[in-house]
């Protein structure tokens, strides 16, 4: 029995509801023209937290929901595809958004930051950056890596920007950065 047994199930469930049918055609584009980009805590799933559902929107998740280069190259690409396949959609939007009590407040340890960075990991550097202690700040700075992303040019004026913060004991979502 592997932990992965119960969702073979769950899937075998999904697809005999049918509801793989109600999708986004490739060159895709998301039934709410959502890119989200957000932890991978599973306390902020975002089916659960924002209620999103299959098809609405493209979720970039990583540690702390940070703008970091990969994310910039997967939005690159996104952009490029838009670009050239679905010039004629609208654009998307983005949100990111950064919550309270995030672990990646840990990078922010010195000890813990360090055996990291020996093990392969991101560089000290790179990984005090990525702590996520205060996410109404943190939000505001990757909002303003998106928007200096040279890779992202081309798009950015046209892409709306939204910043969030998620609070774990309330539930809520706040709005840091107006989508603009
Ligand atoms: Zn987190």
């Amino acid at each position: 029995m592997s932990n992965f047994s119960p969702y073979l199930e769950r899937n075998q469930a999904f697809a005999a509801s049918g509801a793989q049918a109600d999708v986004p055609r490739i060159p895709f584009v998301p039934f709410k023209q959502l890119y989200l980009i957000i932890c991978i805590d599973p306390r902020v799933e975002p089916a659960a937290v924002l209620g999103v559902r299959l098809g609405e929107a493209i979720v970039a998740r990583n540690v702390g929901g940070r703008v970091t280069p990969a994310i910039i190259k997967d939005l690159a690409w996104i952009v490029h595809l838009h670009e050239n396949k679905t010039p004629d959609a609208d654009w998307f939007e983005i949100a990111v958004i950064h919550h309270t009590d995030c672990g990646s407040g840990f990078l922010a340890d010195d000890g813990l930051r360090a055996g990291y960075a020996a093990r392969g990991g991101w560089d000290e550097q790179t990984s005090s950056e990525m702590a996520v202690l205060e996410p109404s700040k943190t939000v505001q700075k990757d909002i303003a890596k998106l928007r200096a992303a040279p890779e992202l040019a081309s798009a950015i004026g046209n892409i709306k920007i939204g910043g969030y913060t998620y609070d774990l004991a309330t539930g809520r979502i706040t709005t840091v950065v107006q989508p603009g």
